[in-house]
């Protein structure tokens, strides 16, 4: 389980999250909702060990503490960070982002089984093994991400706004691929804006406000919440 307790971010005079605590079990999907600059982004880069600002807190995994390790080791101890905008090599293949997914000791051995499991999720990435990835849609591009994070083994998988710039169509089929990774075992901690599709997909939901938790509950409840769909449901 990744738990963080009281988790603080803060760049320069700017403190980013105040006290932060989560938990994400394996095999469930999580979504943190939280208007633009609402601390969602700092959350996932501190958890990846890569944030710019200065963090405080606890954030452990399965009891491990991650605060002790650099972001290699974050992601060697089992936690993958697909960031906003994808972050994929863009004039490498298909293929080759994939596997340089699992460039790190234990991912490898187990690098046939998690090629499985994305080729799975994303039938089309087996189809276009050797097409340049910028040349892909995005879509395509984020089926890459997802997939080279899955490649690493993670535990967890945190996805920073998975569906931003995706046409309707690409987004209903990213959100359904994503309810099948929790199958494989994995935990998923996603950050969207677009709280109805990921609601619907998730077991539980957080709410951020000015970097402070300000609500936590099962997604149907969150859903049904009249507070959450005013802000975040367009008051349906
Ligand atoms: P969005 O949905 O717009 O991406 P967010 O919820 O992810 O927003 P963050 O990106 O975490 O929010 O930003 C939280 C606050 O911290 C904002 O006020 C932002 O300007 C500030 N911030 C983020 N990164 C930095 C940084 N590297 N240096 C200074 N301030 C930062």
């Amino acid at each position: 389980m990744l738990e963080i307790r009281n988790l603080t971010v803060a760049y320069g005079l700017h403190q980013a999250l105040h006290g932060v605590s989560l938990k994400v079990d394996l095999s469930e999907i999580v979504v943190m909702l939280g208007a633009n600059g609402a601390g969602k982004s700092s959350l996932l880069r501190a958890i990846a060990g890569i944030s710019e600002g200065k963090v405080d807190g606890d954030i452990s995994l399965d009891g491990r503490d991650l605060r002790a390790l650099k972001s290699d080791g974050v992601v060697e101890a089992g936690i993958a960070f697909v960031p906003e905008g994808r972050g994929i090599f863009g004039d490498l293949t298909v293929w080759e982002n994939l596997l340089l997914g699992a460039y790190l000791p234990r991912a490898r051995e187990k690098q046939d089984k998690n090629l499985r499991t994305v080729l799975e999720l994303f039938p089309k990435l087996a189809e276009r093994r050797n097409q340049i990835a910028r040349t892909m849609s995005g879509g395509e591009q984020q089926m890459v991400a997802i997939g080279r994070a899955i490649m690493s083994d993670p535990k967890i998988l945190m996805l920073d706004e998975p569906s931003l710039g995706l046409s309707p169509l690409l987004c209903q089929e990213m959100f359904q691929s994503l309810a099948h990774i929790k199958e494989s075992g994995m935990g998923v901690l996603l950050i969207e804006q677009n709280a109805k599709q990921s609601l619907a997909i998730a077991g539980r939901g957080y709410l951020i406000e000015n970097g402070v938790i300000t609500g936590e509950n099962s997604a149907e409840a969150m859903l049904n919440d009249p507070a959450v769909q005013a802000a975040y449901l367009g008051g349906t």
